[in-house]
This record gives structure tokens, sequence and C-alpha cells, in this order.
């Protein structure tokens, strides 16, 4: 071991469990205290003003300039009353991650002093000087306005001393900037259209609201061991080390008692994030080592999101506190899982029933297939889009990796729903279908699903997208992602479905048909047409990938290729009838993924050449010295030295090897830089510098192997992944 990493480990060794002050409350007398939310409206508000304010939220009335004043100061009077100095607008731009601005409340009052000022006007819209977020080309820099505009349905909150402000970020043309305002537009267009279908179930339903109940993965590493880790510090993932000896085998981890340092950060996170409102109910250990995930209880997905987003920052200041880093790379070590984070995703009515939930009559039945089946439909029609909502190139490690989701996109509905529709596309209008067993699904009138469907246990850990009883749990989205692109093409797809189906029945019903009998045939009409997406078996197997080329499905894996996905005509024309982005919006965004990628691509090229020449050959080049030594003397003294010998030219090849590659790993980037279009670029630097990542990566790891570990820099896995 070197100085530096030895001094480090015995520091990682050092980090003892930083207690938390253990609140004396139980979380119910603390949740959501740093939140503006109906308790706080309530106290700070006068009657009117904060009826107002629920309108708006609940039912989107537009505020006036008035009664946003009267919100305003109220807002200001709690976050003063709660140790708050700043405010700011908080927005999600593309960057990924979130934004923030600090202004003062204090304001000259004009005679010498100052003024706790705060109004509706400053709370409604602000112009942050954003010029260098990606915008994919909509703002030149010269006219780089963008606007920032209050989000009334998710509530503000104190972070330290700021009133943080919920906002979405547009240009001053008016195109989304950031991930809010497509979010908001595609829950709008769901739950418009699933409110027009459950209005043949249920004419009192008003409105469908959208949940999301995220699970976030995430590894914990010593901060000493990874500020000694180079790439880890700069590209969040390690590009070279050689897997340690026993890492995840012998599944000791996984649901493992939570080491007391874990233990203790995630208890000081979770007192955070109840404050702010983030509803924290599930903490276990992962499969991986060092690996563990956190899930709260599912919320409106504009809201969940927010929380997510919020999380995601949260995690990083506990951490420190803790002497941890938080990696949320899907791929931050070779050899073991890599990190997700489940959406689960479901639909469900102002009158409280959930959409996707089988009921207890025929009827109720009716209506979870209903909304069931144009889910799985939409999945189906788009399922290279939705694959494309979660690529990028640190998620690309990840999926088809054998452990996560495969890049291809099906849907896993287990045995009894499979049956179920398997019956209903049988039945050829005989809408009389019997199970054997004494769970009767009769259709008789119509659909009695048996209630044993409420436990659907048989769960497909390979499925990228699995019903599981209740709603719908989207896998393939990456540990590091802002959730709204997924949930935007998943909602934008459910509302086309959910709208070409009321087309269809109400075609059937005004040609005479009984509305029953016309959904009944809707629903099996499209149970044919999306057959190819149901996938129940073992998503890694090559078979499938054989299988799933035949049936049509998106087989693509270059993270370049399968972005092409957004500017498919079919999606285009999802995104633009149901205005959730305009051609332009679309086209920005795609350019903004590519963008990003080469610049991942990029920095990892530069770190792993970096390390490559200056860490790891000089020491294997340094232990080829002294072995070379070793073997003069021998040699002298007519001993044996055809060992020696081979491990030098181990040694002399493998460096060579990765001299080379480098040199050329160089010359593909400038290649690849030269190119002017984006897209080929992204094309450039998946196909012919990322290439070179494995290749330079294996001579490493074999390096390690051999070369005396006294004088080999970097911290390696064994160290990094089971300190605890
Ligand atoms: P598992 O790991 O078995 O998938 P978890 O309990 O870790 O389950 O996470 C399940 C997530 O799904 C939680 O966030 C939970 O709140 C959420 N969830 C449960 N029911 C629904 C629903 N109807 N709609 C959306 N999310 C849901
Ligand atoms: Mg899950």
């Amino acid at each position: 071991m070197t100085l530096l990493r030895f001094r480090m480990f015995e520091r990682a060794l050092d980090h003892k469990p930083v207690e938390v002050k253990a609140p004396s409350r139980n979380p119910s007398d603390y949740f959501g205290e740093k939140v503006f939310g109906r308790q706080q409206m309530r106290k700070y508000l006068n009657k009117q003003i904060y009826e107002a304010l629920l309108d708006t939220i609940e039912k989107n009335t537009p505020l006036s300039t008035d009664i946003a004043d009267a919100v305003a100061a109220g807002m200001r009077g709690w976050a003063l009353d709660n140790g708050a100095d700043h405010y700011c607008h908080w927005f999600q731009p593309l960057t990924g991650g979130t934004a923030e601005k600090h202004d003062s409340f204090s304001e000259p009052d004009g005679i010498g002093g100052m003024l706790e000022e705060f109004s509706g006007k400053v709370l409604v819209q602000q112009e942050p000087d954003a010029s260098s977020f990606p915008s994919g080309g909509i703002r030149n820099t010269f006219e780089a306005r963008g606007y920032s505009a209050w989000d009334p349905t998710s509530p503000a909150f104190i972070v330290d001393t700021t009133l943080c402000i919920p906002t979405v970020f547009i240009s001053y043309t008016g195109e989304a900037l950031d991930y809010k305002t497509p979010l908001l537009r595609s829950i709008t267009a769901v739950s418009n259209a699933a409110t027009e279908v459950c209005r043949y179930f249920d004419r009192s339903v008003e409105r469908v609201k959208v949940y999301l109940g995220w699970e976030q993965e995430y590894f914990l590493v010593d901060d000493a061991l990874w500020s000694a880790r180079p790439d880890l510090v700069q590209t969040g993932r390690t590009l070279m080390g050689h897997e340690s000896a026993k890492n995840q085998q012998l599944d000791d981890h996984y649901f493992g008692a939570i080491p007391q340092r874990v233990l203790a950060f995630m208890r000081d996170l979770e007192y955070e994030c109840l404050k702010l409102g983030i509803p924290l109910k599930t903490r276990h250990n992962e499969v991986a080592p060092n690996q563990f995930e956190l899930a709260p209880i599912y919320e409106e997905a504009n809201l969940a999101n927010d929380h997510n987003q919020l999380l995601m920052t949260i995690m990083g200041k506990v951490a420190t506190r803790h002497n941890f880093r938080v990696l949320l790379h899907e791929k931050p070590f070779k050899g073991v899982n890599g990190s997700g984070k489940h959406n689960n995703w479901s639909l469900g009515t102002d009158t409280g029933v959930n959409l996707l939930k089988p009921g207890r009559t025929a009827f109720e039945n009716l209506q979870f297939i209903t909304f069931l089946v144009n889910v799985i439909a939409a999945v189906h029609r788009h399922n290279g889009l939705l694959k494309a909502s979660v690529m990028s190139a640190s998620n690309e490690h990840r999926l088809g990796a054998g452990e996560a989701p495969p890049t291809i996109i099906s849907t896993f509905l287990g045995k009894q729903v499979s049956e179920v529709l398997d019956k209903i596309e049988e039945s050829l209008g005989n809408q009389d279908i019997r199970f054997d067993s004494k769970n009767v699904f009769r259709m008789g009138g119509l659909a009695q699903i048996p209630s044993l469907l409420l436990d659907n246990t048989d769960r497909n850990r390979t499925s990228p997208f699995a019903f599981t009883g209740n709603r719908f749990e989207f896998r393939a989205v990456g540990s590091s992602d802002n959730c709204a692109d997924a949930m935007i093409v998943l909602n934008t797809a459910v509302a086309e479905a959910l709208t070409e189906f009321r087309t269809k029945v109400d075609a059937k019903i005004q040609s005479g048909e009984k509305r029953d009998k016309a959904i009944y045939e809707t629903i099996r009409e499209l149970i044919r047409e999306c057959k190819a997406i149901r996938f129940d078996g073992n998503g890694y197997s090559e078979e499938w990938r054989k299988e799933a080329l035949q049936r049509g499905l998106d087989c693509e894996t270059s993270a370049p290729l399968v972005l092409d996905r957004y500017l498919d005509p079919q999606s285009v024309d999802l995104f633009e009838k149901l205005n959730i982005y305009s051609h332009k919006e679309i086209e920005a965004r795609t350019e903004i993924k590519w963008e990003q990628y080469v610049k991942k691509i990029q920095i990892e090229a530069r770190v792993l050449g970096e390390l490559a020449m200056n860490h790891i050959v000089p020491i294997a080049s340094k232990y080829e010295d002294v072995l070379l030594d070793k073997v003069c003397k021998m040699q002298k003294l007519g001993l044996k030295t055809e060992t020696d010998i081979k491990l030098i030219r181990n040694i002399q090849n493998r460096t060579a090897t990765i001299q080379t590659l480098v040199g050329e790993m160089i010359e593909s980037r400038k290649v690849a830089n030269n190119i002017e279009n984006t897209r080929e670029k992204a094309i450039a630097y998946h196909d012919t510098v990322a290439a070179y990542f494995d290749r330079i990566r294996t001579e490493i790891d074999k390096l390690e192997e051999v070369v005396d570990d006294q004088i080999w820099t970097l911290p390696k896995y064994r160290e990094i992944l089971f300190v605890k």
C-alpha cells in the first residue's frame, strides 16, 4: 500500500457511526414541519385566501394578483418564523439535478434601514439569468431569458435557511427548459383521457390522479477512500478495479443487518426527509456490498418527483456528515449489481378507486381490465420510446447487464392476469368464460376476476415493466435519473391509448352496440394487437433477444441510437397531439441527451487515459524494474529465473497494450470531436471511444492482480466496498 492509500484506509477504519441527535418526538410530530403545507397555510392565510389557493391547487383555477400577494405575505411570515432569511425559485433544468438562486428577503426600506419583503409577483414569476443551462439551441445566449414560474401544486419548503418555491422553468418564447413543465403537461393529458374512460363506469368521477412511488437504490462509500479514487470523484463510477474475491456471491448483504454507520446515516436522512414532508417508509440493504435502498409511500406524481429530486440533494448533504459519499451512478462497480430507481405507477380516481387494482364486482373488474390493457397497449406501441426515456451514458452500463432489466421493454403480468387476458381473447364474442378452479371467473354478465389477484406475488425480477398487483413497476429507470422523463413518456402513451379507446368504444356504441359489450370487444381487439409486449419468461436469456426481434420489439442497445426513438414520426406525433412537446422542444431535448452522452464519455475517456498513463503504467513499470533487478542478480548466482521472466513479460505486454490502446483512444476522440452533428458525434463516441474502455480496463485489472500491493496507489474494490 502506498502511504496515501494506507492513510485513507486507516482514516476510513477510524470513521465511527456518527450519532444523530435522536429526535425526542414521534415522526408524526415533525413530519412536514418544514413545508408550507395545508396546516401551515391555514395558520398563515385567512380563510378566503386559503380556499382560493386550494382551488388553484385542486382545480387549476387561475390565481389573481391580489391573492398571490396575500399568499406570498403568508408564506413569508411562515418562512421568517421558521428561521429562513432567503428565498429561491427551485427548478429542475435539463442538466439533471436541481437549480436554486437565493435572494435575501431583506430590501432597503427607503429610510436607511431594511425590510423583509416578498411580493406575490416575486412568488409567481422570476427571471433567473440562467443562460448556461442546456436548451438544445432553443435559447441563444444573447436572448437568454428564461422564466421560472410557481407551481402551486407542490408546496414550498425550507432547506437550511432558504425558502424554496418549486417552479417550472421555461424560455421566454414558452418552450419548456426543464423536467417539470412536460411532466405536468403529461399528467394533465393522462388524467383527462382517463377521466373520460372512467365515466363509462362511474359518472361521478371528476378527476383521475397519477401516482408515483419510487424506490431509490444507491451505494455508500467512505469519503476518504472515495477521495483517493479520481475516477469516482470525477465520473461517479470506477473505471478500473479488479473484482474482490468475495463480493455478492453469498447474498449475505441483501436484507442483512444494516451496518451501524449506515444506520446512523439512514436515520439522519430520514429525519431530514420527514421534516421536509417526504414520506419515507422503507430502508434495507440491497444485493451488492455497500448498496442500499429506500422508498417512500407513493404520492401524486409531480410531488413524488419533486421529493425524489430533493431527496437526492439531501442524501449528499447528510452523507458528508457521516463521512460517506453517496453514489447514484447506475453502475459504479463492475461485477456487482448496479442501481436503479423503480418507478411504481398507477392511476386513481378522485373517488378513491385505484384503476389498476382488481375489484370485487364484475363491473369493477371490467374497469380494471380496461385500464390494464390500455397501459400494456401503450407500452407496446411505444416500447422503443420508453426505453429512450431512461437511456443515458450511465444507465447504458446497467441495462442489459444481466442483473438489471434487459434493454428490451416487455411487460410481465403474472399467471393470473395473463390467463384472464387469454380467456377474453379466445372468447370470440362469447362472454361466458369460466375457470376450472374454485376462483371462478365468470363472464355471464361480465367479469368476475378472482380476488386471488390481489396478492399477485409471482414476481419476475427480470421484467422491465411488471404488473405488481395494484400498479405497474417500471424498473429500467436509472438511479440518478429524474423520474420525469420516464413518467412523461408513460403518461403520454397511456393518454393516447385511452383516448383512442374511448373513440373506438363510442363508435361501437353509436352503431348500436351495448356499452359493456362495446368495451369488452375493444379490449379484445387491444389484447390481440399488443400481444407481442407480454413476456413472462427470463428476460436475460439469449432466446428472448431472438424472439423479441421476431416480435418486432425494439432491441437496440447503443444509447445514441436508442435516443433516435424520440424523433420517430409516431413519437413526435404523440407528443404534439397531446401538447406535451412541440417539434422544436423534442428536437432540443434529444439534442441535449446526445450532447450529454458525448460529454460524459469524453470525461470518462480523459480520466481513464490519465489514470492509465500516470498511475497504472508507472506503478507497473516500477514493479517490473524491481523484478528485472532481481532476475539479473539471480542469474549471476546461476538461479532459475523463468517464472520471474514470465511475470516480467506479462507486465511488459500489458503496459505496452495499455499505452497503445490509450493512444488509439485519444486519436478516436480527436476524430469524434471534429464531427459537427451531435447525433453523429454521440454515435462516434459510443462506437469508437467508449469501445476502448473495457479493453483498457481489462489490462489494468490484470495488472492489479500481480503488481506489488505495497505500491498500488488506488484503493481496491475490497477496501472501498467493505468499509463498515
Ligand atoms: P418492492 O421492493 O417489493 O417493489 P417497496 O415496498 O420497496 O416494494 O416499494 C414499493 C413502492 O411502490 C413504494 O414506494 C410504494 O409506496 C409504491 N406503491 C404501492 N402502491 C402503489 C400504487 N398503487 N401506485 C404507485 N405506487 C405504489
Ligand atoms: Mg420494487
